[in-house]
């Protein structure tokens, strides 16, 4: 169409993606320095980051939360297969390899609603021979899709702990979804010994920029939620806060010291099932 402006601008856009709406992955894909956006994406992007100059650097940020929780989850916790579920537009490394780097045998189910990360799920599934890589395209508002479909009950030990990692996907479901309602019905399918990794986007640490940047998305027809620690921590149930507990992103177990740890708006924890 007229309006797609990206990087192939000789291509049609891939079936069933529409590039007049704006999507989170694509979005994310921009601040991230991806090539796998749209006009309207970027305009969005740009417009969050005029109300939160450090939006690049919280996405950054996000990414490298990623890989600590992955490493961790395989080293400290013993995981060996991960449910993600909004797993976005492959950057490496992506959390299978973090983990197969570590335990090459470690089995991951990658879940997205996006038809333009459908498009490169075979790039998430080029796995090390000993381990698995799948995808799903399913809707994590329906849960039960996802904890029934073949490609996970096949790939996915769930009498094993599993390594459920809901990273940058909750802030896009509203509250009349009931996402928490969502996540539990997950975390009740997993069993004892599996952990769940959470980032979530906040206004407690600048609430002007980011109300401003939650306008912004709200503005263009998207859903947009910034919640507060207490609302983030109810994501976890009854399972127990891994340290050092529900934490500014740049503050969980970071490889070095940030400066600032709350120039990065996001809660992040990781809890265990007992
Ligand atoms: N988890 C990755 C990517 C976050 S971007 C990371 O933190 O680096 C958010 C992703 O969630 C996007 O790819 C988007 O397509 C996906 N998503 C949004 N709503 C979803 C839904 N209802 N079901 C499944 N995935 C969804």
């Amino acid at each position: 169409s007229a309006d797609d402006s990206s990087v192939h601008p000789a291509l049609p856009a891939p079936a069933g993606v529409n590039v007049n709406v704006p999507h989170s992955a694509r979005i994310y894909d921009y601040w991230l320095g991806g090539k796998d956006n749209f006009a309207v994406d970027r305009a969005v992007g740009e417009a969050m980051i005029q109300a939160i100059p450090g939006m690049r650097y919280m996405a950054g940020e996000n990414r490298k939360f990623v890989h600590r929780a992955a490493r961790d989850l395989v080293e400290k916790e013993g995981i060996r297969q991960f449910l993600d579920v909004g797993t976005g537009i492959p950057t490496r490394p992506n959390l299978h390899e973090v983990a197969q780097r570590i335990a090459p045998e470690t089995r991951v189910v990658y879940v997205d609603n996006d038809p333009i990360v459908l498009v490169h799920a075979r790039a998430l599934m080029l796995s090390s021979p000993e381990g698995r890589s799948e995808y799903i395209s399913a809707d994590i508002r329906d849960p039960r899709s996802i904890l029934t479909d073949k490609v996970l009950r096949e790939t996915l030990d769930l009498t094993r702990p599993v390594g459920l990692t809901l990273i940058a996907i909750l802030m896009l479901l509203a509250d009349e979804d009931d996402p928490w309602a969502t996540v539990a019905e997950l975390r009740d399918a997993m069993p004892s010994g599996s952990c769940l990794a959470i980032t979530h986007p906040t206004a407690d640490f600048n609430p002007d920029e980011v109300n401003q940047a939650v306008a912004a998305a709200t503005g263009a027809g998207m859903t947009l939620v910034a919640r507060t620690q207490e609302a983030v921590a109810r994501f976890f149930g009854d399972w127990e806060l891994l340290e050092p507990g529900l934490v500014p992103v740049s503050a969980w177990r970071p490889d070095t010291p940030a400066t600032d740890p709350k120039a990065a708006y996001y809660w992040a924890g990781m809890a265990r099932k007992s």
